[in-house]
């Protein structure tokens, strides 16, 4: 695939990202007014000694400021008058800078974004203390940083009755922003829909070479080499390669284990691009052409998948998406013979969770399992802007003697990223072929 093709994402004007950035901070604060938020940035991590594993934002704090830097704060306060956002970061260190790279630093912080105050990190501690004591409730995620969890508890500790220097009351902020980040906006959606179409061609360009890999890992790095080609910069989430029976297991970590010849591959991958995910999986034969036994388990979930897309509309859940999906993968592995009894019965008694034992699907966006408002899936009926996964599967245990024996070993999903329209849905990770016919093509 040529690069010009794949890289015609038009080039972003930063004012008009930092608009947007703003707008969702306006948000926030309008709907605590009388009340203040706090959002971390993510501290690094170690992985050993001095090495660290490389640097993810925290995804409230990026979807607030666009800022990857660690060592970063965001206060929201909701006033009318004073500060309304404060941006907390590290200044700048030309002795650590020369070791680690450019700090945005806090006066080229104070031009480039909106923001009313910029401080150094240092002073958070006394910040906090000076502004946020007369709001009644402080919107904070515990465990989204050691030291300020410690610093909130301590304040709300005192053993004589309610700090009168602190709000009384502390809240999860994720509540304020999981409904924002549910519904993504013309931007986002472009941005998940670029990310689908780099993890797609990525696939593409991966599928030939299959037959030649020396392992399940070296097909995981050839595909993430893929996507920085196109210009996926991170990876969505660790990438899945297993090999035939290896497949049973969901979340398999690639290994040296090369592929089985006669078997088939399965690959769940996703690049980010902006931030947002995605997130495919498909299942191949590794030399090119489907057995008998592998093709109607592949013909089945395929079907299964369609079936749900064509549930995923205004209205309908991700329960009716499971629903659909359980109650055709129950019906085709009757018809097989894998399953004996009625369908309802197979379903009432969870039957089938021994070849289907995950979820159908998950919201998608800056997070690969995105977050949600905390409430059960049921009362969140899809809207335009909805954006999430179908990810029918079927993994037969190949120890499991009850199951016919050609059937044994099999591992099968195929994931599809799915948009949620005023008409319908868009797939936007359809310009990966699935069919089954298809799958054999793009592998000749
Ligand atoms: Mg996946
Ligand atoms: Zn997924």
């Amino acid at each position: 695939m040529p690069l010009s093709k794949i890289n015609k994402f038009v080039k972003e004007k930063s004012a008009s990202v930092q608009s947007i950035l703003s707008s969702r901070r306006r948000k926030i604060r309008k709907s605590i007014m009388g009340d203040a938020a706090l959002f971390m940035g993510n501290p690094e991590v170690v992985a050993s000694r001095d090495v660290y594993h490389p640097y993810r934002q925290n995804s409230d704090f990026f979807y607030l400021t666009g800022i990857e830097e660690p060592g970063c704060a965001l206060l929201i306060l909701g006033n009318n008058k004073g500060p309304r956002s404060i941006l907390f970061l590290r200044d700048r260190d030309e002795s650590i800078e020369q070791w680690v790279g450019e700090r945005i630093g806090i006066s080229r912080a104070k031009r480039r974004y909106g923001f009313d105050e910029v401080k150094d990190i240092n002073e958070i501690e006394e910040t906090l203390l000076e502004y946020i004591k007369t709001q009644h409730k402080l919107y904070y995620a515990l465990g989204s940083d050691d030291s300020i969890d410690a610093f909130i508890s301590e304040a709300l500790k005192t053993s004589v009755g309610p700090n009168p220097n602190f709000p009384v009351t502390l809240s999860d902020s994720r509540v304020l922003t999981s409904p924002l980040r549910l519904i993504k906006d013309k931007r986002e959606i472009k941005c998940i829909r670029h990310a689908a179409n780099i993890t797609a061609h990525s696939f593409m360009d991966l599928v030939p070479q299959l037959k030649k890999v020396s392992s399940e890992i070296h097909a995981a790095r050839l595909i993430e080499a893929n996507f920085a080609k196109y210009g996926g910069p991170r990876l969505a989430f660790p990438t899945i390669v297993a090999s035939g029976k290896n497949a049973t297991c969901l979340h398999h970590s690639p290994s040296l284990q090369p592929l089985w010849q006669r078997e088939l591959v399965l690959i769940d991958a996703g690049a980010s691009f902006q931030g947002y995910a995605a997130d495919i999986t498909r299942t191949f034969p590794v030399l090119g052409k489907f057995t008998t036994p592998q093709a109607e388990i592949y013909d089945l979930v395929h079907f299964a998948l369609t079936a749900a897309i064509n549930r995923a509309k205004k209205g309908s859940t991700l329960t009716h998406i499971h629903d659909t999906v359980v109650r055709t993968l129950t019906r085709g592995l009757v018809e097989l013979g894998i399953l004996e009894g009625t369908v309802q019965d197979l379903i009432k008694n969870e039957e089938y969770k021994r070849f289907f034992m995950h979820g159908s699907g998950h919201w998608l966006g800056l997070d690969v399992h995105d977050i949600a408002p905390a409430v059960p899936k049921k009362q969140l009926k899809f809207v335009p802007g909805h954006v999430f996964t179908i990810e029918p599967g079927l993994y037969f245990n190949p120890k499991d003697k009850s199951i016919p024996k050609e059937y044994r070993g099999i591992g099968i999903r195929l994931e599809e990223d799915v948009l949620i329209t005023e008409k319908g849905n868009s797939v936007l990770s359809q310009t990966l072929p699935i069919a089954r016919d298809d799958i054999e093509q793009l592998m000749s």
